[in-house]
This record gives C-alpha cells, sequence and structure tokens, in this order.
C-alpha cells in the first residue's frame, strides 16, 4: 500500500589483477555474510555506495527498495585475478533469476567497482547491464555508482542509463554518489530527468600510484569536473582513472557526462574535461615520486635521524600482499621500531592457528613470497609472538623481532589505510618511528590527509613486478600498449 516505485538494489564488485595467478572462484565470493540480500544488503555502512543510495532512496516516500541477494566482495578483495566464468555465470544468473522473480520494478541501482575482469567476458559490467535491461525491459531506469578505476567506454551506458563515479582518490565520496544515484533514478522514473550522455575515451594509461587526487595535475581534474557541476544544473561528470592492471580491452581513462536531456551540453562538457586531461598527459604520469625499495629505505633511516617521523613507506606495486623486497631490505639496512604491515602468507597463518599460537610464544619461521615472483623469496623471522587473533575472515599474527620492530602476518592481502584500524591488534602505533605497508593511494587518508606521518616514501622493487608503474613490462593480451600515452603516440581526439 502506498509504495509506488519499486526499486531492486543489486551489488557486483571487484577490481581485478588480471596478471596474479590465482583465479578469484565462485568459492571466494561465498563466506558468512555474503552472498546478502535484503536488508543485509542494504543496511551497508553509511559512507559506501550502497549506504548512500539507501539513504537517499529513503527519504522520498512511497520507494520500496527490494536488495536482490548479491555477492560482496570476494574474500580475497583485491588480491586474486581472473573471475572465473563459472563465478560471473552463477552469481549474475541468480541475480537476474531473483529480478525476474521479484519484479516488476520501476528501475535498478547496480552497485559496482567497474575494473571487474572475467574469463570470457570483455565488459562484465556492461553484460551485467545488458542483461538486466533484457529482463527488465527498455522502459526501467537503471543506474550505477562505480569507482574512478573503473575500465569503462561506451558499452556499460548503451545498457543502463545512469553512471555516477567517484571523484577523489582516496574514494572519500562513495556515498556521496550513492544518494546521486537514487535521487536522479527517483527524478527518472518520475519523469523528471532524461538522461543523455556522452562517453570519451582519453588515451592515457597510468599506474594507480600516481593518481592521488591530492597533487596536481589529479586534483585539478577532479576540481574541473565539480567546477562543470556547479555551472551547469543536471550534470554529471564522471573521470575514470582507469585500472591498468586488469588486461581488458576498455582500460585507459574514460570521461563520462550525463545531462538532462542535453546532448550538446554534454559533448562540450566531454570535450573540455578530456582536453585539459590531454594537455596535463605528461605531469599526470609524473605527479608522484616514486623510489626504489633500496632508495627508500635509506630515506626512512635518514627522516628517523632527523626525527621527521613516523615515516610511512608504502610498497605500491605488491599486488598478493605476500611480497618481502620491503621486509627483507629493512632487516638488511637495519632499521628499528618498524612495524610491517602486513605480510599476507595464507598457509603460515593457517598453520600457526591448527597450531593455537599465542602471545609469548616463540617465532621461528620462514614467512610470506613464494606466491610469484612478485612476491620474492620466503623470509625466516625469529622472535617472539605478541598477539594472534581472528578477524574480518583473517589470522592475524604480529611477531616482535629485531630492535622493537614488529612484524603482522595477514590470511591475505592488506591494505592498511589508517593508523587505527591496527589498534585492534593490540598494536601501540606510537611506538614506532617508521610504518611499512601495502598500499598506492588508499593510505594518504589516515597517514597524509590526517597529517599523522612526517615523512612519506612510495617505494617499488627494482624489478618491473606485476604491480610496478613501468606497464610496458607487464604481459598485456587484450591490451595494445602503444595506442596510449606515454607507451605511443595517439592523436587526440583522434
Ligand atoms: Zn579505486
Amino acid at each position: 500500500m502506498g509504495k509506488s516505485i519499486r526499486i531492486a538494489v543489486l551489488h557486483f564488485a571487484h577490481e581485478t589483477v588480471t596478471f596474479l595467478k590465482n583465479d578469484t572462484t565462485l568459492d571466494d565470493f561465498i563466506y558468512p555474510g555474503s552472498p546478502a540480500s535484503g536488508e543485509a544488503l542494504l543496511g551497508s555502512y553509511p559512507k559506501s555506495y550502497m549506504g548512500g543510495f539507501v539513504k537517499m532512496a529513503r527519504e522520498f516516500d512511497g520507494v520500496e527498495l527490494v536488495g536482490i541477494e548479491s555477492p560482496l566482495w570476494p574474500k580475497t578483495y583485491m588480491g586474486s585475478g581472473w573471475v572465473t566464468e563459472d563465478a560471473f555465470e552463477t552469481l549474475t544468473g541468480k541475480m537476474i533469476a531473483e529480478i525476474k522473480a521479484q519484479g516488476p520494478f520501476n528501475g535498478v541501482y547496480l552497485c559496482l567497482h567497474g575494473a571487474m575482469a572475467v574469463r570470457g567476458v570483455p565488459r562484465p559490467e556492461a553484460e551485467l547491464a545488458r542483461r538486466v535491461r533484457e529482463v527488465v525491459g527498455a522502459k526501467v531506469f537503471v543506474a550505477a555508482t562505480f569507482d574512478l578505476h573503473g575500465n569503462e567506454d561506451e558499452e556499460f551506458l548503451r545498457h543502463a542509463d545512469m553512471a555516477f563515479a567517484v571523484k577523489y582518490f582516496p574514494h572519500y565520496d562513495e556515498h556521496l554518489q550513492g544518494e546521486r544515484a537514487a535521487r536522479m533514478l527517483i527524478r527518472a522514473i518520475k519523469g523528471d530527468y532524461r538522461p543523455a550522455h556522452v562517453t570519451v575515451k582519453v588515451p592515457i594509461i597510468s599506474a594507480t600510484v600516481v593518481q592521488w587526487t591530492g597533487a596536481s595535475p589529479w586534483m585539478d581534474l577532479a576540481q574541473r569536473a565539480l567546477v562543470w557541476e556547479a555551472r551547469e544544473p543536471d550534470v554529471y561528470v564522471n573521470v575514470f582513472f582507469g585500472f591498468p592492471f586488469a588486461d581488458v580491452p576498455d582500460v585507459g581513462m574514460t570521461v563520462q557526462v550525463l545531462t538532462n536531456d542535453n546532448p550538446g551540453l554534454a559533448d562540450q562538457v566531454a570535450s573540455d574535461i578530456a582536453a585539459f586531461a590531454w594537455r596535463q598527459r605528461e605531469a599526470l604520469l609524473n605527479s608522484t615520486k616514486i623510489y626504489t625499495i633500496q632508495e627508500g629505505v635509506a630515506l626512512a633511516k635518514q627522516a628517523v635521524a632527523k626525527r621527521e617521523t613516523p615515516v610511512v613507506l608504502a610498497d605500491h606495486s605488491d599486488r598478493s600482499g605476500s611480497a618481502t623486497f620491503l621486509l627483507k631490505e629493512i632487516i638488511a639496512q637495519d632499521l628499528s621500531r618498524t612495524l610491517i604491515a602486513t605480510i599476507a602468507d595464507a598457509t603460515t597463518t593457517s598453520k600457526l592457528k591448527a597450531q593455537g599460537a599465542k602471545a609469548g610464544d616463540a617465532f621461528d619461521m620462514e614467512i610470506g613470497g613464494l606466491v610469484d615472483e612478485s612476491a620474492g623469496q620466503p623470509l625466516r623471522i625469529q622472535g617472539t609472538i605478541l598477539n594472534a587473533v581472528e578477524g574480518h575472515g583473517q589470522f592475524w599474527v604480529c611477531i616482535a623481532f629485531g630492535r622493537g620492530n614488529v612484524l603482522v602476518l595477514s590470511t591475505y592481502l592488506v591494505q592498511v589505510m589508517e593508523p587505527s584500524s591496527l589498534k585492534p591488534l593490540g598494536l601501540d602505533i606510537d611506538a614506532f618511528e617508521v610504518i611499512a605497508i601495502k598500499s598506492r593511494a588508499h593510505f594518504r587518508r589516515g597517514f597524509h590527509d590526517s597529517g599523522f606521518a612526517k615523512t612519506i616514501l612510495l617505494v617499488e622493487p627494482t624489478d618491473p613486478f606485476l604491480g610496478t608503474r613501468r606497464l610496458d613490462a607487464l604481459p598485456y593480451r587484450n591490451v595494445d600498449l602503444r595506442q596510449f600515452h606515454p607507451y605511443g603516440n595517439p592523436t587526440f581526439p583522434a
């Protein structure tokens, strides 16, 4: 009674590093809490895309949200490769069947990421939108939210009506884009917004480590999009920086603009943003200084001597989470009071769990490395276990070694974004002069934007492994890098 607008809500997200050897399987999407449906899906963290969407949609009278059973992020998080066709077909098949069973709907919200890569499905988000469109028909509005790391081209908006991507990296505005998606979807359903869109590919490809929007010209690119949204009512601008570690045909930068039934304006805004990015193409690639691990550790030592602490050493390139290169160099250069968080090692952590490892136990094991060449060799660590706890589906072991150092082992890749997130492990963050983490830009929120770290050093190994910024060292099969700046000489506009 009284609910006149019914919206189906779906979630399907992954950022796939196709160069990793471990496929993302159906099993990885299934764990306690996932898949989720109904309120379990809708009642997400308020700062998430879904949180923003649900909050805004519920501010309107007469709107019913139907949480279609959807997989949450796989338990491997971003530390896994190609999504199997079996996972994609099974999960998508169930979602489509449920939309059919629970329909009819007036609108559909797709909570996506955009950099999912599926074996045999070149554009998985667009394929999901195509299948949704097939069951709901031409008149139902379909809106989506995206991460700016999405690899997109015009295909997605051939099947869906609207897309809203975050503007900042770190992605501070997820909930705001979710709110927009809800408001615009409801306005479209009510006949108040007639989406006219344009998609422009800009032939620039870059490693994610340089895409931090705290530095120019990435900051200026975000600002230019915001200015257009301020200047013209009902204009929405998405600048996808792209995710180069997925070997898929739609990599590279993409600009999307939505207007209210004004294709001319959409063209004008998209051309302006794309031309600005193209003019800045050289500076975009050089906005972040990256050191070798050896240089970075030496600079960390100097910063400690000058009391410019805490120092963050961020290995941006480790995509499995198991890389030991930075830890090896920290030991070689004899750093003290250093926290290493984390080294992912599923085998060792499960062994420790089975043994009932606990605080006070002596530790002498080889850890990390091995999963592929980018992870390097295992390292022998001798010390004492400070803590061993279960949490977030992982087993965490903190080991004290050397002169005031602590190594944190985890089951899977962990990207530490906030110093406070380490507190549940019983660690006193203030006790460390150097904190070595695996992150590219997301850590900036808790370590840089907060003013916490006095020195920040981005590092990568000397060899161009799979997370490198030297993309021409990667074994692409579906991408011709010569079609992109800086690896070829593309003309733009074509
Ligand atoms: Zn992202």
